[in-house]
């Protein structure tokens, strides 16, 4: 029996078992996720749900393959009872005496992460695709099924899709798969549609009946009665009084007898308790319990919902690595390609060679991207990205060169001027841009920093731009 090969460190959190180790992460027990990188596997304590789900959301809404792609475990609670934890752990764990019987399929999704190649993309939509089919292939998963979830603001939800997705922006995740489809990456089959409110795209919608003139939903509804004898037609409040419970025509004043026979209820009435219209048809509305925006049913937004099947050039791709889609930022204008930007850094570092020049090389991160990204979808994005980069352009001389190296990170050469002027641009590059943002967006602030460095005779000019990188 291999139990007493499980090693635990209690001080540092640690369970050791045959040459790998994991890490035990609890509501008294956090630790920074980046440093979860080293480790085989995460066992999360499973008792408190929604500490277990921001644990998941975080980890899997990383864009560190290291931390993304982690085996992640549960341990003891009912966690693993919502649906959407269900989906975004691989295992559940009831001692860490049993840690020996979870540890192949650990190995299991390290190993096939080693074959994955990963690429940094500018798009947003390419960085989520590509986490995902890395997801799947690393769990040998080939269905993406919709789940449905209460607390999804879309009903359904795609869990590991939804990590990364702030949660009044999860309906983005429906075009997000059409790209994916398009792309001949998944196959789709028809699975449900849902309705979306017409102003926040929340799905969690109340229906209710409505006056047809004023839409109150303080209505009353009588049946109409028709007398056959006198052929009178009216609400049953006219049949009804208040000494005895049996029914008298107003009209001929003769008592009603068996429905059917001298008198029937071909229809119903409503009456607005609001306005006092009669009316025999209801509108149908429904009120957006997000928003309160109540919306006529014909204005809702329908959405198909889809079963997802991984295609095989998916796979490859994830394989391969992926990095655009066809609404790529690719032809930005004013920007060139990445492999240009280091040739032309390449060449720089030559000149210098020649002429002693001062020239440096910058770059601009916008920590909290995804955000942007998120937040204005997949046709905001180039638009919003054309911004900064005229805000940027404005700043330099038309010779310098701006590239995105990721879809965070923008890369900028400076030719020919000294570093302290250098310096200088790059902090109004920074202001123009928080300007920028604040005045586009009121809910978001823009996390944003930048480097400059001074390109040198000593290195490479690649060392040096992964140096700039680095030092963000
Ligand atoms: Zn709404
Ligand atoms: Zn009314
Ligand atoms: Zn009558």
């Amino acid at each position: 029996m291999a139990l007493e090969n499980v090693k635990i460190n209690a001080l540092k959190g640690t369970i050791k078992y045959s040459s790998r180790t994991y890490v035990y992460i609890s509501a008294s027990r956090k630790i920074k996720l980046d440093s979860s990188s080293t480790y085989a596997g995460i066992i999360i304590e499973g008792r408190n749900v929604e500490f277990v789900r921001m644990v998941l959301r975080r980890i899997r809404g990383s864009h560190n393959p290291d931390v993304y792609l982690k085996p992640v475990f549960l341990m003891n609670g009912n966690a693993h009872k919502d649906p959407l934890v269900a989906k975004l752990i691989d295992g559940i764990l009831n001692s860490f005496d049993q840690i020996p019987l979870i540890h192949d399929i650990t190995e299991a999704i390290n190993q096939r992460k080693t074959e994955l190649t990963f690429i940094n993309s500018i798009s947003f939509e390419a960085q989520v695709l590509s986490k995902l089919m890395c997801y799947m292939y690393t769990r040998d998963e080939k269905e993406l099924e919709p789940v449905p979830y209460a607390l999804s603001s879309t009903n359904y939800s795609f869990p590991f899709l939804a990590c990364n997705y702030e949660p009044h922006d999860e309906f983005q995740i429906f075009d997000l798969l059409q790209v994916a489809v398009n792309e001949g990456l998944f196959s789709a089959e028809y699975s449900d549609r849902v309705y979306l409110c017409a102003n926040c795209k929340s799905s969690h919608l109340s229906y209710r009946e409505t006056c047809t003139k004023c839409n109150s939903t303080n209505t009353d509804s009588f049946d109409i009665v028709h007398h056959f004898p006198c052929a009178y037609v009216g609400p049953m409040t006219d049949f009804t009084n208040d000494l005895d419970d049996k029914l008298n025509c107003p009209k001929c004043s003769k008592t009603l007898k068996h429905i059917g026979i001298d008198y029937d209820k071909p229809s119903v009435l409503h009456i607005c308790k609001n306005c006092n219209h009669r009316f025999q048809d209801f509108n149908v509305r429904a009120k957006c319990m997000s928003c309160t925006h109540d919306n006529p049913v014909e204005q809702l937004v329908a959405k198909e919902i889809f079963t997802y099947t991984l295609s095989k050039k998916g796979e490859d791709v994830a394989l391969r690595g992926y990095s655009s889609t066809p609404k790529d930022i690719e032809e930005i204008i004013g920007t060139v390609k990445f492999d240009t930007y280091k040739t032309v850094v390449k060449y720089e570092v030559e000149r210098i060679r020649q002429t002693e020049g001062s020239s440096n090389i910058v770059a601009v991160n916008i920590v909290n991207a995804g955000q942007f990204y998120a937040k204005v979808g997949s046709n905001g994005q180039q638009a919003f990205l054309r911004d900064i980069v005229n805000e940027i352009r404005s700043s330099i001389r038309s010779s310098d060169m701006i590239t995105f190296y990721s879809s965070e990170i923008i890369l900028i050469t400076m030719n020919d001027i000294p570093s302290k002027i250098v310096n200088r641009i790059l902090n109004d590059i920074l202001d123009l841009l928080r300007k920028l943002i604040e005045n586009n967006f009121s809910d978001l602030a823009l996390d944003i920093n930048g480097k400059a460095l001074q390109l040198n005779l000593e290195t490479t000019s690649e060392l040096q731009i992964n140096e700039l990188i680095n030092s963000l």
